[in-house]
């Protein structure tokens, strides 16, 4: 239809990947030209060609996904004999639209020139395309020639830099293959073991980790940066922070407490700057969801943990109470789906790192006393490739990672996750596989209807299904929480069942968060009443 109402020519751009079955389809649409993620899907190339007529094949060489160079020589060597066939029918792209790249290399004054060199945003990806258009029609000026040596140098400099390659790291991966993957005892055993410290009562109430970031916590933090506040000065801010926290979470009568991450400016940023192998950016800021913005940091190299990330800010906070308090970790899958990712080992060996490093600090809390210990992965979901059948394989190491960072602790301690944002039904397996002892998702705005899935999978775990959509400003009451968590006991049984908020407080005010974590207390007390 759309090309019968016009005579304006088309072209058909598909990325993120090859075409598979559609590759009959896209080839049969009566269109004047193909746009191929040759990125993701170099093969597109040589199953396209001989069937490309006198259309135009548009060529996306350049990754509109990642930051990193693009090899030219390569590019060139791949588009060599196609440009002598095509000619001007032969055009040159990114592999997808630039939205997902920041715009310019050029504005990062902070990051160092050898990791720079290795850089590419969007406008330095119009460059590439523009020197690797030259090289093909070997019309090469001298400055274009100098800049493609120049980026030929950075390339194979990367390769053997010392800062992407850790022998330890190597070690420490190869020698993971012996480490398990599986907790000691079956969670029912496991269990047992942890109420028998714990001694939480039915419906016990917890939250998701964060408490609200006010204003005056995120000015400590552009103090510190400024100088005008020095480290021991910005911790005991912190500290107060935290203490403050533990008091009101007391005050409130929640069972599970959390440190309520102040010093966290992002849940993925700040692990990052903790850990080896992370760099940042001061401008590199990419469209997340709607009129969202986030600024990822990128993963160069090998990742490791010279010390312990959380375990001060835990501990602190366990000795102002008796109640539990959980320790907080943002998960391996997490990490690597919120940062731009090397590209010159699979994901799932990066993952593999990031999982280690966490190993050692879910060990270190354990070690401290931390008895019930939260690693996020709300992002598990978003990671599944796009088609169906690719589908098993992430989810096995991506599951395999969670486990790797998790399950090195001994039964009685208590692991949690946190999901939110997802639909759980297609991969509830690969949930439950994850074998956390107890999960936290999101589930007050569906009105529990997210729950159907594990119902119907007969879910194994503990679980806290949200009851306070902390998206809202809404207060919701005490009947409005009791009556979402009766659907929650009539599909799974009641002493399986925590009452938490659906996700954490960050963005909320505390007059708000008080009172909702107030009505939600109250309803876990009429819960143990009637149940
Ligand atoms: N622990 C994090 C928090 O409470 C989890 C955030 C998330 O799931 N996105 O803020
Ligand atoms: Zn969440």
């Amino acid at each position: 239809r759309l090309a019968s109402a016009s005579d304006t020519k088309l072209l058909l751009a598909t990325y993120f990947g090859g075409l598979g079955d559609n590759l009959g389809t896209a080839l049969a649409l009566p269109v004047d030209g193909l746009h191929l993620d040759l990125v993701r899907a170099p093969e597109l190339l040589r199953q396209v060609l001989p069937h490309l007529g006198n259309r135009v094949l548009s060529a996306g060489v350049v990754d509109g996904r990642n930051i990193w160079r693009t090899d030219l020589d390569r590019a060139t060597f791949q588009l060599a004999d196609v440009a002598a066939q095509l000619g001007e029918r032969l055009w040159l792209a990114p592999s997808c639209s630039l939205q997902h790249v920041p715009v310019d290399l050029d504005l990062e004054t902070t990051l160092d020139d050898e990791l720079k060199s290795w850089l590419s945003f969007a406008t330095q990806k119009l460059d590439e395309l523009s020197w690797l258009g030259a090289s093909l029609s070997g019309d090469l000026d001298e400055r274009s020639a100098c800049a493609l040596q120049a980026q030929r140098d950075a390339l194979a400099a990367r390769k053997s830099s010392c800062r992407i390659h850790s022998a330890d790291v190597a070690r420490a991966v190869t020698q993971s293959e012996k480490l398990t993957r599986q907790r000691n005892a079956p969670f029912a055993e496991r269990i047992k073991r942890q109420q028998d410290t714990l001694r939480l009562p039915a419906f016990p109430t917890t939250t998701i980790g964060s408490f609200p970031q006010t204003r005056e916590v995120r000015a400590l933090r552009r103090e510190l940066k400024r100088g005008a506040l020095d480290d021991a000065g910005y911790r005991a801010r912190i500290r107060d922070e935290i203490a403050l926290c533990i008091r009101k979470q007391e005050t409130l009568g929640l069972d599970v407490l959390v440190h309520g991450e102040a010093e966290r400016n992002d849940m993925v940023e700040y692990f990052g700057e903790l850990l080896e192998g992370f760099a940042f950016t001061s401008h590199g800021w990419v469209q997340s969801y709607g009129s969202r913005c986030v600024k990822p940091p990128i993963i160069f190299g090998d990742v490791s943990r010279p010390a312990p990330m959380t375990v001060d800010w835990t501990v602190y906070a366990q000795s102002l109470t008796d109640k539990p308090v959980k320790g907080m970790l943002t998960g391996p899958v997490t990490i690597l789906q919120w940062s731009f990712v090397r590209d010159d080992q699979p994901r799932a060996n990066t993952c593999e790192q990031i999982a280690l490093a966490l190993r050692d600090e879910v060990s270190d809390l354990e070690q401290a006393g931390i008895r019930v210990i939260q690693i996020d992965e709300p992002a598990l979901r978003e990671g599944l490739p796009l088609r169906r059948s690719d589908w098993e394989g992430y989810l096995a190491w991506a599951v395999s990672c969670f486990r790797l960072a998790t399950v090195a602790v001994e039964d009685g301690t208590q692991i949690h996750t946190h999901m939110c944002y997802a639909e759980f039904n297609d991969i509830i397996e690969a949930i439950a596989d994850m074998d956390a002892d107890v999960i936290t998702i999101e589930t007050s705005r569906s009105n529990m209807e997210l729950l159907q899935a594990f119902e119907q999978f007969q879910y194994p775990n503990d679980i806290g299904p949200g009851v306070y959509d902390i998206h809202s400003p809404n207060v919701p009451d005490a009947n409005w929480m009791v009556a979402l968590m009766r659907k929650a006991a009539e599909r799974l049984p009641a002493e399986r069942l925590w009452v938490n908020p659906d996700c954490g407080l960050k963005t909320r005010g505390w007059p708000e968060t008080e009172a909702a974590l107030a009505a939600m207390v109250d309803a876990a007390h009429t819960l143990r009443a009637q149940y």
